[in-house]
């Protein structure tokens, strides 16, 4: 930590900041310059007390961390890039894998059919919501349990890893008996006791971004899953709420490069719920390889104008077929490869 003192502090406030550095555990270093005095207080940050509460005494101007606080998803304490395995599929090495399925399961007969074309198009994983997070108590809440079955038995049929958004606590245990990968939705990326009972199901987590979450935030509700005992954690890319009226989020692939240097974490896109458009998911995904995403997680439907939820993002069988071959030249000029 540095703590700036006022312009024109005083011997004995500089003196009080240096004994309160001391007593926290902290070496401290005063650096006296012509107008201001820095202490530089030497430590572990992590494992000593945070020493904003300085900020507080009289003289101090401000208290700056230099060591991030989410020690387990940082890179300064992990430079390698963790690679994250769901059912086998890597995350975060040179593969680009893709996860592809419909918003919402609504029947048998939709996620077969979806589960078949996106595994020909070359989708690793299928995901599809049993449990769905929405706006109005009013609009489908999912086919819950029976749409856990229905998942399970398209990954018998294809083999297809089963990736689905769990809600609730209360629901982790049954959510993980039938998933291989469960999803952490936008609107819980900081509901903290549901990051806790998800990482303590044991199994992959996917946490997507809230919807107006900094980056460190996002990271700090990766450090409660990996901090207790699940490393396998993948962050979602999902946008972010700002002005702009003509998409229904902002895709925010600057957070994707930026999250890429802070943590060792795979990260991947979600152009579908990023633009709400069923017309931009395709240049998103070539901009998600471009930044360095690590996968894109993409809503498909059989007949998005008939879904049960967000009809005007998903796209059809032959759109992913196209999105999928279409990237081809862009994941080799990235030095990745579809897994
Ligand atoms: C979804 O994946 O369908 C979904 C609800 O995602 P998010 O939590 O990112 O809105
Ligand atoms: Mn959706």
């Amino acid at each position: 930590m540095i703590v700036v003192l006022k312009t024109g502090a005083s011997k004995a406030q500089i003196n009080a900041v240096i004994r309160e550095v001391q007593k926290l555990g902290y070496r401290p270093h005063p650096i006296r310059g012509v107008e201001r005095t820095v202490v530089a207080a030497i430590g572990d940050e992590r494992v000593h007390h945070t020493l904003e509460t300085l900020a507080s005494m009289s003289g101090v101007d401000q208290v700056m961390p230099v060591q991030r606080r989410y020690k387990l998803a940082s890179r300064e304490a992990h430079p390698a890039g963790s690679v994250v395995r769901v059912r086998g599929v890597p995350f975060g090495g040179r593969d680009f894998p893709v996860i592809a399925g419909p918003c919402s399961v609504e029947s048998e007969k939709q996620v077969m059919e979806t589960a078949r074309v996106v595994k020909a198009a070359g989708a690793r994983l299928l995901r599809g919501g049993a449990f769905k997070p929405r706006t109005s108590p009013y609009e489908f809440q999912g086919l819950k349990q029976e749409g856990l079955e229905i998942l399970a038995a398209a990954r018998a049929a294809t083999g297809l890893g089963i990736v689905t958004e769990v809600l609730s606590e209360r629901d982790v245990d049954l959510v993980a008996r039938h998933a291989d990968m469960l999803q952490i939705g936008a609107r819980n990326a900081q509901n903290f006791a549901l990051l806790v009972a998800a990482a303590e199901s044991g199994k992959p987590i996917l946490l997507k971004r809230g919807l107006s979450m900094r980056v460190e935030e996002w990271l700090f509700s990766a450090e409660y899953v990996l901090s207790r005992g699940n490393p396998n954690v993948i962050l979602c890319e999902r946008g972010v709420r700002t002005f702009e009226t003509l998409t229904r989020n902002t895709l925010d692939l600057g957070a994707v490069a930026l999250a890429k240097t802070e943590t060792h974490l795979p990260v991947i896109v979600d152009p579908s719920q990023g633009a709400g458009r069923a017309d931009l998911v395709n240049a998103m995904s070539r901009g998600a390889v471009a930044v360095g995403a690590d996968g894109l997680i993409i809503e498909v439907h059989p007949d998005p104008r008939v879904a049960m939820s967000d009809g005007a993002q998903q796209v059809t069988p032959v759109q992913f077929g196209h999105l999928m071959r279409g990237l081809a030249p862009f994941l080799k000029a990235a030095g990745r490869r579809l897994a």
